[in-house]
């Protein structure tokens, strides 16, 4: 601290981001990364954008990658945004889309920016309890609120709330925006794009960080009515109205039109999770159901930060939170099968 700061850079908790290690060799099933890479065709795309084309500015709107995204989903343009990994298009969303003065209601138990942009953006934190058995409880949310948020599946537990849930979420909060952080849908779950042209106060955020194995390019989106795009829009352009590059927005776009290589590799991260699930039950421990490219799981008698400690001895790293509720379990990514493998078999080994 110095004293150059101003009180609210003082009182301003970060977030943490999880480890991203120099060191190469390494089994890293830390940050749900996808062991599968991006579409050839993305790569492709993007490496066509290597020109002398690079002294211009990008498009400010992204309208090459909103209409790909638009097509996919079957909605209009006006009702896409897109922004700089969906930790941005969430910021935006922080910032221009919940109410102050009454409390934003997310699980107590989930994606840990949510509490680091309440207090960035100065809204009240209304965190609600998950039930005994780590899932979301859809009545619990019936509250004056300035807004909902959860992640669906929720992270870092895998758990999916069904459409139905979210729907009755939906139709008993009418006041005030209810977003969906799907950032890991694609891995088993149903999206609630469906439910957009219904209901006007849903914004649906995803990532192409995960399903789409584009970490490193930082592209998120949100789709919703057009007005709360179109608040997006304002605080976007307020803040940096160029956020997606060039590169960007045609590997991006790409990666939306390469339907097959995305099926074909989330079935793949799928089929992998339940191998994994099955082989770290049959070695005790108690693995939550998953919808997601990880598993979040505690052993019955060993301790996870041990655990932990042991698998990055043998060069293999998971997440282990301190978080008290969830201090016996373990946050493990779904690697390649030679990847999920010898984590299987270093934790035999224990
Ligand atoms: N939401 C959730 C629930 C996440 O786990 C993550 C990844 N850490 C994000 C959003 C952000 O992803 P990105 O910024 O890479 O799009």
């Amino acid at each position: 601290m110095s004293q150059f700061w101003s009180p609210f850079v003082k009182d301003l908790v970060p977030y943490v981001p999880g480890e991203q290690p120099k060191m190469t060799r390494l089994v890293k099933l830390n940050t749900n990364e996808n062991p599968y890479g991006p579409s050839p065709k993305a790569i492709a795309a993007m490496q066509a954008q290597l020109n002398d084309d690079l002294r211009l500015y990008p498009d400010p709107n992204s309208d090459r990658l909103k209409q790909a995204i638009a097509d996919y989903y079957g909605v209009q343009t006006s009702q896409v945004f897109v922004g700089n990994g969906s930790d941005e298009v969430l910021a935006h969303a922080f910032h221009g889309l919940f109410q102050h003065g009454k409390p934003l209601l997310y699980p107590d138990i989930t994606y840990s920016f949510y509490p680091v942009y309440c207090g960035l953006y100065g809204i009240e934190s209304g965190p609600v309890a998950l039930d005994e058995n780590f899932r979301i409880r859809v009545e619990d949310y019936a509250r004056e609120n300035g807004g909902i948020i959860f992640p669906n599946p929720n992270a870092p537990t895998g758990c999916l709330l069904p459409l139905a849930a979210i729907e009755q979420l939906l139709q008993q909060n009418t006041e005030t925006v209810v977003l969906v952080d799907e950032a890991y849908i694609d891995f088993g779950g149903e999206t609630a794009i469906a439910l957009v042209n219904k209901y006007p106060n849903l914004l649906v955020t995803q990532t192409l960080s995960k399903s789409r194995s584009l970490a490193g390019l930082r592209v998120g989106l949100a789709v919703g009515h057009p007005d709360l795009i179109e608040a997006l829009e304002r605080v976007k352009n307020s803040f940096n109205s160029y956020p997606l590059d060039r590169m960007a927005i045609a590997g991006a776009a790409a990666a939306f039109e390469d339907r097959d290589y995305f099926n074909e590799t989330c079935q793949k991260v799928i089929s992998d999770r339940e191998w994994v699930a099955a082989e770290l039950t049959a070695l005790g421990f108690d693995v939550l159901p998953s919808a997601a490219n990880f598993v979040f799981a505690r052993h019955a008698q060993k301790d996870a930060a041990t655990i932990a400690a042991a698998l990055r001895e043998q060069g293999i790293i998971v997440r282990h939170f301190k978080t008290e509720r969830i201090a016996q379990f373990l946050r493990i990514t779904i690697g390649t099968p030679e990847q999920n493998s010898e984590l299987i078999d270093a934790l035999k080994a224990l």
